[in-house]
C-alpha cells in the first residue's frame, strides 16, 4: 500500500461517505469512524477500518486511530467531517441542542486534531481538513448556535494552521453551502424544516455530496508545500 491512511469522520452518509469513496479511489487507505458502523461497511471500501466511533468520546478516537496506524503506519489526513446542524431560535430552542453541536461540532473537532498533530509534526509532514460550512462566515435565520458552531470552526482551523506551518503540516477550511444529504433531517421544528427546503427550491437545488469529495481531494492532493488553506463553494444560484 503506497499511499497513506486518511481518517475520515461521519463517513456513514452524506459528504463524509463521498469523501471516503472519491479518496479510496485515489488508492487511500482509510480509517472511517461514526456511530452507525453497519452503513460504514456497506460503503465496502478496500484497506478501510471500519470503527463505530461517537467521536465526542476521545479515547475512543484515539483507540481507533491505533488501531487503522497499525495496519496502515501513520495517519497522514484527518478530515474532520462529522457534524450536527440543528436549527432553532435561542428563545426556545433546547439547550441540549446547542451543547451537542458544541461537543461535536468544536470539541470532537479539536479532539482529533490534537490526536494526530504531534506525530505529524514530527513527520513535518500531514493535513488537516475541517469540514465548516458558508455557516461559518456568515449568518442565517434560526441558526444561531449552529453558526456560532461553525464560526468557532474557522477560527480554529485558520488558527492552528498559523501554529503548525513552520512543521510543514497544512491545516485546511473547507466551507460548503447547502448540500442535499441528511443533515436538516435531525432539526425538531417542522416550519423550520420547510422553509429551509424552500429555500433550497428557490436556488434550484443543493450541491451532492461529491461536489464537496471533490474539493477535498483537490486540496489533499496538492504538494505537501501547497497549502489552500480555505475554500469556499456553494450551488452557483445560491446568494
Ligand atoms: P449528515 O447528517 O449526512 O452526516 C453527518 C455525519 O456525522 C454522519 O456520518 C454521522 O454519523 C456523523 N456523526 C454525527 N454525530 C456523530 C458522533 N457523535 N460521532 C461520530 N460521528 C457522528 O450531514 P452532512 O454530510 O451534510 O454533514 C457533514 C459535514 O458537513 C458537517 O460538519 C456539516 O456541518 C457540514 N456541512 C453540511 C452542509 C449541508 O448543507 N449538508 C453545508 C455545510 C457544511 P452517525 O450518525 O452514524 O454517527
Amino acid at each position: 500500500m503506497s499511499k497513506p491512511l486518511i481518517v475520515i469522520t461521519g463517513a456513514s452518509s452524506g459528504i463524509g461517505a463521498a469523501i471516503a469513496q472519491r479518496l479510496s479511489a485515489q488508492g487511500h487507505p482509510l480509517l472511517l469512524v461514526a456511530r452507525r458502523v453497519e452503513r460504514l461497511q456497506a460503503l465496502a471500501l478496500p484497506h478501510c477500518v471500519c470503527e463505530q466511533v461517537d467521536i465526542t468520546d476521545r479515547s475512543a478516537f484515539d483507540a481507533a486511530i491505533a488501531k487503522a496506524e497499525a495496519l496502515y503506519g501513520p495517519v497522514d489526513g484527518l478530515i474532520n467531517n462529522a457534524g450536527v446542524m440543528l436549527l432553532g431560535q435561542i428563545e426556545d430552542q433546547q439547550p441540549s441542542e446547542w451543547q451537542q453541536m458544541f461537543d461535536l461540532n468544536v470539541v470532537a473537532l479539536l479532539n482529533g486534531m490534537q490526536a494526530v498533530l504531534a506525530p505529524m509534526k514530527a513527520r513535518n509532514s500531514g493535513t488537516i481538513i475541517n469540514i465548516s460550512s458558508i455557516a461559518g462566515r456568515k449568518t442565517f435565520a434560526d441558526h444561531a448556535a449552529y453558526c456560532g458552531s461553525k464560526f468557532a470552526v474557522h477560527a480554529i482551523t485558520e488558527n492552528v494552521r498559523e501554529e503548525v506551518s513552520a512543521s510543514n503540516v497544512r491545516v485546511i477550511t473547507i466551507a460548503p453551502g447547502a448540500v442535499e444529504t441528511e443533515l436538516l433531517s435531525h432539526t425538531t421544528s417542522s416550519s423550520i424544516k420547510e422553509g429551509y427546503e424552500a429555500w433550497k427550491q428557490v436556488m434550484g437545488g443543493a450541491l451532492a455530496p461529491d461536489d464537496v469529495a471533490r474539493t477535498v481531494a483537490f486540496a489533499y492532493e496538492q504538494p505537501q508545500g501547497v497549502c489552500i488553506r480555505e475554500i469556499v463553494l456553494a450551488a452557483t444560484k445560491q446568494a
